[in-house]
């Protein structure tokens, strides 16, 4: 495992880390972690999830709550209601929200979220760091979004091969790959701090592809990362192809190779333990941190709603209140000897760094 020590990562040595197998694996996390550990300290962030709506006006071929699944109950939770949610992360210290939902791109849809992220903002006094993640907009919605208040913003690449993005959505503009490189290029110029991520373990992707996706990650510049396993949902085209895919222990294990082998390619980057992994391992997010990860997301949707928001099956904590799924995450990450960052808001080291700000390590609110 000489490839460990190096500073640089050819594609050829990441496939190669991406392929390793038992204890070089362990060897492999544990230098993940150990990068983690010196560069951003013991530290696990919290961004409370607040999944407000399932109602989407595309139709991804992976996805469970694409446009034309007509098999469950939609939902739109009040804007009453997302800020209450927005105020149990504030009060209980997060620090930190995401607000994501199907993608709509309505004028509607537009204004309603800047009042929200305004409303939000007066709330707690500028002091709650919001996260959106709502799918591709024009460039005048994210600036408006990004001036009435949140500063980050997620949105996943889905694969970095344009081949293979065209086999997993409809052909047409409206799932362009070339418009969501744009997006990302928009979003990055507005000054937000920028997450994007890739599915791991897809019908006919190949290791290579995950290390094109790893490398276009440190090529773009990405402040923030949440990967997770792709899981099949029983009730989507993507379905059809499910004979291609590796099981579910070796999505997981490639979804942990990724993480540990981007936490040595971007150091001071964020790398959320994504809620996908657990669906596959019930530690699977412990094992998350303990390969380089430094991000969890609670959920803090109100619960009757979480049933309807299934991207994919056997997601994970459906019937949890907040308050369960915070005092749950509290035990699995003191397992993992780190300590949840309370009241910090966790920015990207990564963006400030490329913002110029290499001597303030966190900010405290
Ligand atoms: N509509 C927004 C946000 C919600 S979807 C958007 O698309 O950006 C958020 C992420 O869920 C997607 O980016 C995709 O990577 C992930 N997702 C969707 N279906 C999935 C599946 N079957 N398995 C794993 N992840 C999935
Ligand atoms: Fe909609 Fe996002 Fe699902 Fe695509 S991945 S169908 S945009 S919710």
């Amino acid at each position: 495992m000489s490839i460990l020590s190096s500073s640089s990562f050819s594609k050829e040595n990441i496939v190669r880390l991406l392929q390793t197998e038992n204890e070089n694996c362990q060897m492999l996390y544990e230098k993940a972690a150990v990068v983690k550990s010196d560069v951003i300290g013991d530290k696990v962030f919290f961004r409370g999830l607040i999944e407000f709506s399932n109602i989407c006006s595309k139709n991804c071929y992976y996805c469970g709550i694409r446009r034309d699944n007509p098999d469950f109950t939609r939902y739109n939770l009040t804007d009453e209601e997302i800020i209450e949610a927005a105020n149990f992360a504030y009060e209980n210290n997060f620090a930190s929200i995401v607000l994501q939902s199907g993608e709509l791109n309505s004028v509607t849809f537009s204004n309603r979220i800047e009042l929200l992220l305004k409303k939000i903002w007066k709330l707690t006094g500028g002091k709650l760091r919001v996260t959106l993640s709502l799918g591709e907009q024009n460039e005048e919605t994210y600036k408006r979004w990004f001036d009435a208040g949140a500063h980050r913003y997620l949105l996943r690449i889905e694969t970095s091969n344009p081949e293979l993005y065209s086999k997993l959505h409809p052909n047409n503009e409206l799932h362009s790959f070339k418009n969501r490189i744009k997006a990302l290029n928009i979003l990055k110029n507005i000054g937000f701090q920028v997450g994007t991520g890739v599915m791991i373990g897809l019908p006919f992707q190949t290791i290579e592809d995950l290390a094109t996706d790893l490398l276009f990650m440190k090529e773009f510049g990405i402040d923030m990362v949440g990967m997770g396993p792709y899981i099949e949902h029983t009730n989507t085209p993507l379905y059809t192809a499910n004979a291609k895919i590796y099981s579910p222990e070796k999505r997981f294990e490639l979804g942990l190779k990724m993480i540990a082998v981007l936490r040595l390619l971007m150091p001071s980057i964020n790398i959320a333990a994504a809620t996908a992994l657990q669906a596959i391992d019930k530690l699977g997010r412990e094992k998350a941190i303990k390969a380089g990860a430094n991000v969890i997301m609670p959920n803090i949707t109100p619960g009757i709603y979480r049933d309807n928001y299934l991207l994919y099956q056997n997601k994970p904590c459906t019937d949890d209140s907040a308050e369960d799924c915070k005092n749950c995450l509290e035990v699995r990450v003191a397992l993992t000897d780190n300590k949840i960052a309370y009241g910090e808001w966790g920015d990207s080291l990564y963006y400030k760094q490329r913002n110029g700000e290499i001597n303030s390590r966190q900010t405290i609110c």
